[in-house]
């Protein structure tokens, strides 16, 4: 699947509607992860540099059609305005004629970031109006916010199918390293599946069984896989009603001849909080009212030893409660492991909110080949789903000669 990108736009002098998300994390009124700012600014800066006019829209939050003065995108243009070293205007609204006049007013090379789109709550209902207005802006439309690409919006779907549409260069980029995974994996190809819910993941591992050589399974959804191998884990975090999902995955696994690991000893706590009780313990002898927190140091041997001949790497989930420093020793070894093994040539490809918050807490961020800016929208992909806000964006036409 090869989109059309801004690769193949002369954007010179165009009004270009760019959606990016940057729904980040906010505190004290200013921006504490400003990752998803930074991965927009090539798109942005390539734009500019063209001499178009750039009209920069995204959401925030779920304000629920009404405006809430906390979730403003003041603080997102200030950090917008740092890295690209110049100011950028935000509206007070997405829609209204000061809008229209502050768009009228823009020249070439010049760019501006409308205000929270879902503070109308025609965005999220992909109202044709309110598409049709903001299409107005604009002569193309954009889409550079991958993690908003899994939901049917206004901004990513209405607007598309009104302009001529493109993919941004983080669009473009997260298409080819999640599709590198479905589609033509360099083998062998271990999948790291951790984090807290079995139903949170199990169409991505049934949607992966057959791609993977692979699986390592650790985090709270280890516990059910546990318990349908006829463990007991005592108090931990477990979905009963997932078992059947859990065993299906391990019968696939065999099927396919697909190695999968699993915790062989864990760290337990006496109650999953910091400075709690704790000690490692092996899996054939859980008692009833400990926790699992955390992978233990022979499955970290374990898991060392199963990954190190992978060429390909995709990792979800923490293996363990990593909040708690105390309980995160597994995901910390893990994550600099995969770092290791990217910086001597593996691909790793890291997925998902907290995952990806813990690698960055570690500093290795910028060791891994790719890090998802997507989290919803990264799994989905990975479920085989088709994403509405990619499917209508036009595929490339081939280069004529
Ligand atoms: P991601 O955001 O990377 O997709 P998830 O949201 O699925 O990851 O899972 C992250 C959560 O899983 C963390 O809050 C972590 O505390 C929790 N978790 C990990 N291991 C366990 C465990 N053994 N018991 C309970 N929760 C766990
Ligand atoms: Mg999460």
């Amino acid at each position: 699947m090869e989109k059309r990108t801004i690769r193949d736009l002369d954007a010179s002098g165009k009004r270009v509607f760019v959606r990016v998300d940057f729904n980040v994390p906010l505190a004290d009124g200013k921006v504490v992860d400003d990752s998803r700012i930074r991965a927009a600014i090539p798109t942005i800066r390539t734009l500019l540099e063209q001499d178009a006019i750039v009209i920069l829209a995204s959401h925030l939050g779920r304000p629920d059609g009404k405006v809430q003065d906390g979730l403003r995108l003041r603080p997102v243009a200030e950090r917008l305005s740092q890295l690209l070293g110049r100011n950028v205007p935000v509206t007070g609204d997405a829609l209204g004629l000061g809008t229209e006049d502050a768009l009228r007013r823009l020249r070439p090379g010049e760019l501006l970031l409308l205000e929270n789109l879902r503070f109308h709550a025609e965005e999220e209902a992909n109202d044709p109006g309110f598409a049709k207005t903001l299409a107005s802006y604009a002569d193309v439309y954009v889409n550079d916010a991958f993690g908003s690409a899994h939901r049917a919006h206004a901004s990513t779907v209405g607007v598309a199918e009104i302009l001529p549409a493109y993919a941004g260069l983080l669009m473009e980029r997260e298409i080819v390293m999640l599709s590198r995974l479905l589609e033509n994996p360099e083998r062998p190809f271990a999948a790291i599946v951790g984090g807290k819910k079995v139903a949170d993941k199990i169409k991505v591992l049934r949607n992966l069984i057959d791609k993977v050589d692979l699986v390592i399974i650790g985090g709270g959804m280890a516990n059910t896989f546990l318990l349908a191998t006829g463990r007991s884990v005592g108090k931990s975090f477990v979905e009963p009603d997932r078992v059947e999902d859990a065993r299906a995955i391990l019968e696939a696994a065999e099927k396919a001849g697909v190695r999968i690991v699993l915790p062989v000893d864990v760290v337990v706590a006496k109650e999953v909080t910091r400075g709690a009780e704790h000690k490692t313990l092996g899996v054939e002898k859980l008692p009833a009212s400990w926790s699992i927190v955390d992978v233990g140091k022979q499955s970290l041997s374990a898991i060392r030893e199963a990954l190190a001949p992978s060429r390909t790497i995709f990792w979800n989930g923490p293996l363990g409660v990593f909040e708690i420093p105390v309980f995160g020793e597994g995901t910390r070894q893990i994550a600099r492991f995969v770092a290791e093994m990217a910086d001597a040539g593996a691909t790793v490809v890291i997925g998902g909110g907290d995952s990806v918050a813990a690698i960055e807490q570690q500093g290795l961020a910028s060791k891994m080949t790719h890090i998802s800016t997507g989290g919803g929208a990264s799994l989905e992909f990975l479920e085989g789903r088709t994403l509405p806000g990619i499917a209508v964006i036009p595929d490339r036409e081939p280069a004529t000669a």
